[in-house]
């Protein structure tokens, strides 16, 4: 099932500011609450589809991969130990302002971050388009990369060079902080630190106290020869920057294959059909095809050739992956009756006719021979 457009789930025009995001969100999630719908399970489905659009619209770096490729951008799933969550990566969870809402009513959610806030960065996804002589071959790819990456002029600590984040006075570095409120004493994220336990008196003015920024990177990827469509390459720690000092995300490259204009392939096998003539597959004879290698290779058809014969050229199909060896090549013949006969053709032909016999053609002989069997039959 696709999933639903994160605009079009928070009800706002694609460019919507925080504000707009913020009030629908809210105005939303009271409505699609689980503490208010118990027992509906599609007013809690629609509470994580709210949340999931939240989360990422909110956080610019996420919402301008989103508006660039879509949902794409935060595809999971698979092995390869990828962040959890409703998408968007991350810490994984309910959001901050998730907290902030409803911390209260709640009672207060674990804390989910560890100390210092420190979150993994998202798992990015590239998708690339090879064609079958890239995939023969092998090549280095130059891609970009739009991400947020680790800011280089406070290491990602988002505090001016020189100075140090400090530990939060409101909440002494818990990140949570317990509130009497009528009767109850409940515990709330803390509003001075967000929950992160720190505060940055002097944020760092090239990321605003965010520790990363959001870039445009030139990665090089290497496409090893015989990789197949679908092929997904992991490029470890390349995806999002994690935010202040986490751990940074993968990221994937989605590998598909274009079809080729000739040659169709089968694992490391590759299948290509050829028209000869119908007295070339009568006569036999010899043509040559270029091969994905780029040589010329001499393809022997013998007399008396059927339509649909393959005949295999050994090693001529694609590499192995990780290999030194190669597939076939299929070369399936197909015959082209003649059209448009002159009238020596015509006579020429006539003249063949008369001549042919049951060994000439014994197929179409012996299946006549089998139908006139069969009528027989009906008629007694
Ligand atoms: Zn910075
Ligand atoms: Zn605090």
């Amino acid at each position: 099932m696709a999933k639903p457009d994160y605009y079009e789930t928070l009800g706002v025009a694609r460019g919507a500011d925080e504000k707009e995001l913020k009030s629908a969100f809210r105005k939303l999630a009271m409505k699609y609450h689980p503490d208010k719908n118990p027992d509906s399970s599609d007013a809690e489905h629609k509470f994580k589809e709210i949340n999931e659009a939240y989360e990422t619209l909110k956080d610019p770096n996420k919402r301008a991969a989103y508006d660039r490729f879509g949902h794409a951008a935060f595809e999971q799933g698979g092995p390869g130990g990828m962040g959890g969550g409703f998408g968007g990566g991350g810490g994984g969870g309910f959001s901050d302002i998730f907290e902030d809402i409803f911390g209260e009513m709640m009672g207060g959610r674990g804390g989910r971050r560890s100390s210092g806030g420190r979150e993994r960065g998202a798992d990015l996804r590239y998708n690339m388009e090879i064609t079958l002589e890239e995939a023969y071959t092998g090549k280095t790819a130059q891609i970009r990369v739009p991400t947020s990456i680790t800011c280089d002029v406070c290491s990602g600590s988002g505090a001016k060079p020189g100075t140090q984040p400090s530990t939060c006075a409101t909440c002494g570095g818990a990140g949570r902080v317990r509130a009497a409120q009528g009767f109850f004493s409940v515990e709330r994220t803390c509003p001075t630190c967000h929950g992160r336990g720190q505060t940055i008196t002097d944020p760092c003015t090239k990321c605003a106290g965010q520790g990363r920024v959001t870039e445009e990177r030139s990665l090089s990827v290497n496409i090893p020869s015989g990789i197949e469509d679908g092929t997904r390459i992991r490029l470890s720690g390349e995806g999002e920057a994690g935010m202040r000092g986490g751990p940074s995300g993968d990221l994937y490259i989605f590998l598909s294959v274009r079809p080729h204009t000739v040659f169709q392939r089968e694992g490391a096998d590759l299948y290509c059909s050829v028209p000869i003539s119908m007295t070339s597959a009568a006569l036999g004879g010899k043509f040559d095809i270029t091969t994905m290698d780029g040589a010329r290779s001499r393809v022997t058809v013998p007399e008396g050739t059927q339509p649909g014969k393959e005949l295999r050229l050994r090693g001529k199909g694609m590499p192995v992956l990780r290999s030194a060896q190669f597939g076939d090549l299929y070369v399936r013949i197909t015959i082209e009756t003649p059209q448009k006969l002159s009238k020596r053709q015509r006579e020429l032909l006539m003249e063949f006719q008369e001549l042919s016999s049951k060994e000439t053609s014994p197929e179409s002989t012996g299946f006549f021979s089998k139908m006139k069997g069969f009528f027989d039959t009906m008629s007694d």
